[in-house]
C-alpha cells in the first residue's frame, strides 16, 4: 500500500504507518504544491492530509486506487466530503484529541486580548516603561463578564467551562441546544446569533466552517456588538469578513479582536490587521501542543490504515463508505 503524508507530523503516526505501508513524507517546510499531489495521486492508496491541502474531485478521479483521505484536523472543509463519499473514498478526521489544547488557546487569546499582553509585552521592550502609570494599558476585566460562545460542540464546551473557572457568565448560541450540558455547566441559551452579539462582552467563535458559517460575522454582525466587546476566532478564517473586522476595529465598532485563523491564511507580514494594536493575531497554532500533535498523528495515521484494509475509521464525516467495498 502507497501512501503520501504532505508534511512532516510526529513519529507517533509515521511509525505506525511505516510498520504497515510504503510512505512517502513531503520533506518542504511548506505544503507541498498542487502539481506535487497530483503527480503522485495515480499511485496512491491512501493521502494523509492537511487543512492546507485542497481534497477535491479533480484529485480524486486522478486517484483512481485512493481507499481514504485521512485529514491531520478534526475540520474538513478542504475535503470535498460528498465527492469523496461518491467515490467509495472514505476520509477521516482528528476529533476529541486537540479539543482542550483549541480550548485553552481561545482562552488564551481571550485573556491576551482582555489584559493588553501584547502591546504590554511591546511597551517593556520599548522603554516606554519609566514608572507604574496609573493610567497606562488599561485592559478589560475577564471575571464577571459575560462570555458569548458561538457553536457549543466540543470545543464550544471546553471553552464554556474555562469562562465558568473565571467566574464569568456564560451565553451560547448553536445550531442544536443543549440542554443537558447547559444544566451542568450553568450556560444560558440564546436562540439567535444576533441576542448573543447584543450581549457578550467576549465572543467566542467555535463552529465549522460550512456555507452557512462563511461570513457569519459580517459587517452587519459586528454592529450589533456592544463598543467594548472583543471577538475571538480560533475555528477557521472564512467564518470571519476580515474586511469587515478591519472595518470595525478601526472604527471603534467592536473594541478588540483575538485571532488564531485569518482569512486569507497565513496573512502577509504587511497586512493591515497586523498593524493593529487591538487586534493580536497568532498563526493557527489552536491544537500545536506536543501532546495533541502526538494524538492527532497516532489518530490520522490509524484512520489511514483503516481506511487502508477496509475497517470502518475512528473519526470519519463519512463513515457510511466503509460499509460499502471500496474499488
Ligand atoms: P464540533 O464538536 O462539531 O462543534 C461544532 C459546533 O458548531 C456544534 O455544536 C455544531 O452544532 C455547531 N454548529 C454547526 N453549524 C452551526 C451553525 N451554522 N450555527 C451555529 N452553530 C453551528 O467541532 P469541534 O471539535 O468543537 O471543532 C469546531 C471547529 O474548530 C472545527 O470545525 C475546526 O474548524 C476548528 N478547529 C480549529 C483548530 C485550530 O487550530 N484553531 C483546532 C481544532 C478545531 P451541532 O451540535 O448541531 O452539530
Amino acid at each position: 500500500m502507497r501512501v503520501f503524508v504532505t508534511r512532516v507530523i510526529p513519529e507517533a503516526g509515521l511509525g505506525l504507518l511505516r510498520e504497515r505501508c510504503e510512505v512517502e513524507v513531503w520533506p518542504g517546510d511548506g505544503p507541498p504544491a498542487r502539481e506535487e499531489i497530483m503527480r503522485r495521486a495515480p499511485e496512491l492508496d491512501g493521502i494523509l492530509a492537511m487543512l492546507t491541502d485542497r481534497m477535491d474531485a479533480e484529485f480524486m478521479d486522478a486517484a483512481p486506487r485512493l481507499r481514504v483521505i485521512s485529514n491531520y484536523a478534526v475540520g474538513f472543509d478542504n475535503v470535498d466530503v460528498p465527492a469523496a463519499t461518491e467515490r467509495g473514498i472514505a476520509v477521516g478526521n482528528t476529533p476529541g484529541v486537540l479539543t482542550e489544547t483549541t480550548a485553552d488557546l481561545a482562552f488564551a487569546l481571550l485573556m491576551a486580548v482582555a489584559r493588553l499582553i501584547v502591546p504590554g509585552v511591546e511597551y517593556a521592550k520599548s522603554g516606554q516603561w519609566r514608572t507604574w502609570d496609573p493610567m497606562a494599558l488599561l485592559g478589560r476585566d475577564v471575571h464577571h463578564a459575560t462570555l458569548g460562545i458561538v457553536g457549543l460542540g466540543r470545543i464550544g464546551t471546553e471553552v464554556a467551562k474555562r469562562g465558568h473557572g473565571f467566574d464569568m457568565k456564560v451565553i451560547y448560541c448553536s445550531r442544536s441546544r443543549r440542554s443537558e450540558t447547559e444544566r451542568e455547566l450553568g450556560l444560558e441559551y440564546r436562540d439567535s446569533l444576533e441576542a448573543l452579539l447584543r450581549e457578550a462582552d467576549f465572543v467566542s467563535l467555535h463552529t465549522p466552517l460550512t456555507p452557512e458559517t462563511r461570513h457569519l460575522i459580517n459587517g452587519r454582525t459586528l454592529k450589533l456588538m456592544k463598543p467594548t466587546a472583543a471577538l475571538i476566532n480560533t475555528t477557521r478564517g472564512p467564518v470571519v469578513d476580515t474586511e469587515a473586522l478591519y472595518e470595525a476595529l478601526t472604527a471603534g465598532t467592536i473594541w478588540a479582536a483575538g485571532l488564531d485563523v485569518t482569512d486569507p491564511e497565513p496573512l502577509a507580514a504587511d497586512h493591515k490587521l497586523l498593524r493593529l494594536d487591538n487586534c493580536v493575531v497568532v498563526p493557527h497554532i489552536g491544537s500545536a501542543s506536543v501532546d495533541s500533535r502526538d494524538a492527532m498523528a497516532r489518530l490520522a495515521a490509524e484512520n489511514l490504515l483503516a481506511g487502508l484494509e477496509g475497517r470502518p475509521l475512528k473519526a470519519s464525516p463519512n463513515l457510511e463508505v466503509v460499509s460499502r467495498e471500496t474499488r
